[in-house]
C-alpha cells in the first residue's frame, strides 16, 4: 500500500502544500486581525504558529527522504482526523439550560437601591429591619467612596466626568418612561409592526431586538430606586420588546480604569433612548407602552432579553448574546401593541462552555464570581455571583470594574474570525474545549486591562 501511495507521491505532496497554505493562511489572517483589533499577544502566536506550522508541509514539499511517504500519510491522517473530532457537530444535552424562575424579585434587594437608601431614613431602617443580615454587608461598601469619587482608586477625571454627563441626561429622561396614548388606535398587522420596530431600533444603532410576552417573572415585585420606591409593581402589558446595544470594545478592554463606567452610561444611555422613542412611537399609534431604562425598571432585563431570544444567562450573571456574549447594555419596551414574539433560541452551549471557562472568576478583583457548577437557587439551576462583594470593589475602584466582560472569550468583535469560532463552540462540544484552549493561548488566561486610548489619558 505504502508502494502505491508512493507513486502518487507528487499528487499527494501537492495537497499537502495546499493544506498547509490554508492553515498558515488562515492563522495570517487571525493574525491580521488581531493587529487591527490591537491584540499584539495574539497577532505574535498567530504569526509564529503559521510558520511553525508550515514547516513540514513545505518540507514535505520541497525534499525527497526517506520516510517522506509515511510522514505524508500520518500528516494527512492527523489533519483529518482533527478536522473530524473538531467539527463533528456532537452537542449533547446539556441539563436543565433553559428555566424560569419561580418567584418574582424585589428591587430593594439590588444594590443599586441599597447604595440609593440614605442611612437615619424610613425607607433605610425599613429595609435593614426586614433584612438585618444585610446591613453589615452593606456597612462594607459605604465605608468605601463610592462609585465615580475622587477618592477611588481609578479616578480620571475626564472620563469621570464624561460618566456624571451620561449620568445626569440619564435622569433627565427617567420620569418620560411613560405618557399619555393618543386616542385614536390605529389598526396594525402583528409582522409587519414587529418588522418596522425591530429594523428601525437597528437603524438608531441597536445591535438586536427580540420580542416576548410579559411574564410575572420578569416583573420586580416592589420598586426599589426613585419616588416610587416600595411600590407594588403592577404591569399589564402583554409584550416586551428587548432591545441590546454593542459596548465598544477598545473601551471596556480598558476595565476597571475609568473609560468602562464612561462607556456603560454612554450605552445606558444611547439604549434608553432608543427605547424611549420606540414607546413614544406606539402610544402615538394608541396603545400602551413604558420604557424600562437605567435607573427606572419595573422589571429584569437579562430576564426579559432572554425569553426574547437575544442569549442566555451564564456565569458572571448578564446576558451573552451570541455574537457579542456579555459586552451589551440592554433596556425593555413594555406594550400591548400586536406584536411577533420570537422563538427563544437554544444557546446551551454558553452553559456548557462556562461551565469550562471560568475566566471572569479567575480576573475577578473581589471574587465575586463562583468557580463551582450551577446552583439551585429559587428553583433555578444557575450561577449567582457575590453582588456585595463586586460592589464594594465597585465603590473602592470608583468605576462599574467590568473586568469580567472585558476578558469572556464571547466578547471578542464581531467579525468573521471570532463569528467562525463563536459557531464551532456553538456546534461542538470538543471544539468548546479546543476554542477555550486557544482562547488562553492567543489572548492569556488573566488577560491584562489595557491602557486608556490616548485621546481619553490627556
Ligand atoms: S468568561 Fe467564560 S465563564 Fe465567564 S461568562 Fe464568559 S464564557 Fe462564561
Ligand atoms: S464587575 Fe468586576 S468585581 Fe464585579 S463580578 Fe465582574 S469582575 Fe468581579
Amino acid at each position: 500500500m505504502l508502494n502505491q501511495i508512493l507513486l502518487h507521491q507528487n499528487i499527494i505532496d501537492t495537497i499537502l502544500l495546499i493544506v498547509g497554505i490554508i492553515i498558515s493562511g488562515v492563522l495570517f489572517y487571525a493574525g491580521v486581525i488581531s493587529i487591527i483589533e490591537k491584540e499584539y499577544r495574539a497577532a505574535k502566536v498567530s504569526g509564529i504558529l503559521a510558520v511553525i506550522l508550515f514547516i513540514p508541509f513545505i518540507a514535505i514539499y520541497l525534499y525527497d527522504f526517506q520516510i517522506k511517504g509515511l510522514l505524508s500519510i500520518i500528516l494527512l491522517s492527523v489533519i483529518g482526523l482533527s478536522g473530524l473530532i473538531l467539527f463533528l457537530p456532537y452537542r449533547p444535552k446539556i441539563k436543565a439550560a433553559f428555566q424560569k424562575p419561580t418567584k418574582k424579585h424585589d428591587e430593594r434587594d439590588t444594590m443599586f437601591s441599597r447604595n440609593e437608601i440614605e442611612p437615619t431614613t424610613e425607607n433605610y431602617n425599613s429595609y435593614y429591619s426586614n433584612n438585618p443580615e444585610k446591613e453589615a454587608l452593606d456597612n462594607k461598601f459605604r465605608e468605601k467612596p463610592g462609585l465615580l469619587s475622587p477618592e477611588t482608586s481609578m479616578y480620571h477625571h475626564l472620563s469621570y466626568a464624561s460618566a456624571h454627563a451620561n449620568l445626569e441626561v440619564i435622569e433627565a429622561l427617567k420620569p418620560i418612561v411613560n405618557g399619555s396614548v393618543d386616542e385614536k388606535k390605529v389598526e396594525v398587522e402583528a409582522s409587519k409592526i414587529t418588522n418596522y420596530i425591530k429594523t428601525w431600533s437597528k437603524n438608531l444603532g441597536a445591535h438586536s431586538v427580540g420580542i416576548t410576552e410579559l411574564k410575572d417573572y420578569h416583573l420586580y415585585s416592589h420598586k426599589g430606586r426613585g419616588d416610587l420606591y416600595d411600590k407594588e409593581i403592577k404591569n399589564n402589558h402583554k409584550y416586551a420588546i428587548a432591545i441590546s446595544i454593542e459596548m465598544d470594545n477598545d473601551m471596556v478592554l480598558t476595565a476597571p480604569k475609568g473609560p468602562i463606567i464612561m462607556e456603560s452610561t454612554q450605552q445606558y444611555l444611547n439604549i434608553g433612548t432608543i427605547a424611549l422613542q420606540v414607546a413614544y412611537f406606539i402610544r402615538k399609534l394608541g396603545y400602551a407602552s413604558r420604557a424600562h431604562i437605567d435607573g427606572n425598571y419595573e422589571l429584569i432585563c437579562p430576564l426579559v432579553a432572554r425569553d426574547a431570544g437575544l442569549g442566555e444567562i451564564g456565569r458572571m450573571g448578564l446576558l451573552m448574546t451570541p455574537k457579542l456574549g456579555p459586552r451589551v447594555r440592554i433596556a425593555v419596551v413594555t406594550t400591548d401593541i400586536p406584536l411577533e414574539t420570537n422563538k427563544v433560541k437554544d444557546f446551551s452551549s454558553a452553559i456548557d462552555f462556562c461551565g469550562i471557562c471560568k475566566k471572569c472568576a479567575e480576573v475577578c478583583p473581589s471574587r465575586s464570581i463562583s468557580f463551582n457548577d450551577r446552583e439551585k437557587i429559587d428553583d433555578v439551576l444557575r450561577w449567582k455571583i457575590n453582588s456585595e462583594s463586586c460592589f464594594t470593589y465597585w465603590s473602592t475602584a470608583g468605576t462599574d470594574c467590568g473586568r469580567c466582560m472585558a476578558v469572556c472569550p464571547y466578547s471578542h468583535p464581531n467579525n468573521s474570525l471570532h463569528n467562525f469560532i463563536r459557531w464551532g463552540i456553538k456546534n461542538s462540544y470538543v471544539f468548546r474545549r479546543f476554542a477555550l484552549y486557544m482562547d488562553d493561548l492567543f489572548y492569556g488566561r488573566k488577560p491584562k486591562s489595557r491602557n486608556l486610548p490616548s485621546w481619553i489619558d490627556v
